[in-house]
């Protein structure tokens, strides 16, 4: 590795992170400006640098990338577009809160009277701590594992798989915390920062490349930690927040000095599992039963995988 590697494997989320600042300086908190300026060449770049140093150089698998490609559309097509409209209809309204919108709590309440780092901090943990809890019942209820099981079918954890998702289950994790972040009326500054932010950080969590962020690993689950969350080992597939805090509160966090990646990623167990077929895995959530595919969530086999067709949910024993 040479040394313009070594400082750049350490360097690039901080720097993304720093541009990300300057650019909303520059550009103010027009979110709409701010992907076209920002986010989107950061993609670009994003890809360039999976394409340029590859940490798991495999060769794509047949119908990998257009199931990816297809899935990030639908993705950024519907899911964004509508959270976009239902945003801007909010903020239409004068402010981001419904309970100030309704009088149900006085608009001297509202988030929006801090300072704007306090309300994007604020704004921050309550999306992230939603998005814990919503991440982790995709985990453990298996109606919700139905959907959320689509994006842990690839076999590597790369930026271009981030949107591999199921329409209902990115609105169940998107929207929810969503929900509750404008319950406690930010300003719509404020929330340009944590979707510049979160949109950094979480594209970064995805990225094929070896990454190193020491101490930083403590606080974000940046790719590193991310990995980890899509082993094929029920035991290792913890971190589900981006801010690690509810992880480590909760007693999921997971990151094993000794080991860099897990020994396989994806689905424990995917037996008639249509991997690269968006079509089919649009509709896996109502063929499940099946599937036919083993149970593997009883304790028994509890590091085999997370396919369940019929069992209950009680799980959660078993991840934490
Ligand atoms: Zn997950
Ligand atoms: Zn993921």
């Amino acid at each position: 590795m040479n040394a313009i590697q070594w400082v750049l494997t350490r360097t690039y989320t901080f720097i993304a992170l720093a541009l990300g600042a300057v650019a909303i300086y520059i550009i103010g908190y027009d979110t709409s400006k701010l992907m076209t300026y920002f986010l989107l060449p950061f993609y670009l770049v994003c890809l360039l640098m999976q394409f340029a140093l590859p940490k798991i150089k495999a060769p794509l698998e047949k119908g990998e990338l257009t199931t990816d490609l297809i899935s990030n559309t639908v993705t950024i097509t519907t899911v964004n577009a509508l959270q976009n409209m239902v945003l801007g209809i909010m903020f239409a309204w004068g402010s981001s809160s419904l309970l100030i919108h309704f009088n149900i709590i006085d608009e001297s309440f509202g988030l929006a009277n801090l300072p704007i780092w306090a309300q994007a901090l604020c704004a921050f943990l309550i999306a992230d701590f939603f998005f814990y809890v919503t991440h982790r019942m995709a985990h453990e209820v298996p109606f919700f594992w139905k959907f959320h099981s689509i994006h842990h079918s690839a076999h590597r954890v790369t930026f271009m798989n981030a949107y591999r998702v199921h329409p209902v289950d990115a609105m169940f994790r998107r929207y929810v915390p969503l929900f509750f972040v404008t319950l406690s009326g930010v300003s719509i500054e404020a929330l340009s920062l944590v979707i510049v932010f979160s949109t950094i950080l979480a594209t970064v969590t995805h990225m094929n490349v070896d990454l190193r962020h020491g101490w930083f690993n403590y606080i974000i689950a940046t790719n590193e930690l991310h990995r980890w969350h899509h082993s094929k080992k029920y035991s290792e597939a913890k971190n589900f927040a981006l801010f690690t805090l509810w992880d480590h509160l909760f007693g999921t966090y997971y990151w094993p000095r000794d080991r860099d990646i897990p020994e396989e990623t994806g689905l424990g167990d995917e037996t008639n599992y249509p991997l690269h077929n968006y079509w089919q895995l649009l509709l896996i959530p109502f063929r499940w039963n099946k599937l036919d595919a083993k149970d593997t969530t009883k304790k028994t086999q509890q590091d085999t995988g997370r396919i369940s067709t019929n069992e209950e949910p009680n799980q959660s024993s078993q991840i934490t």
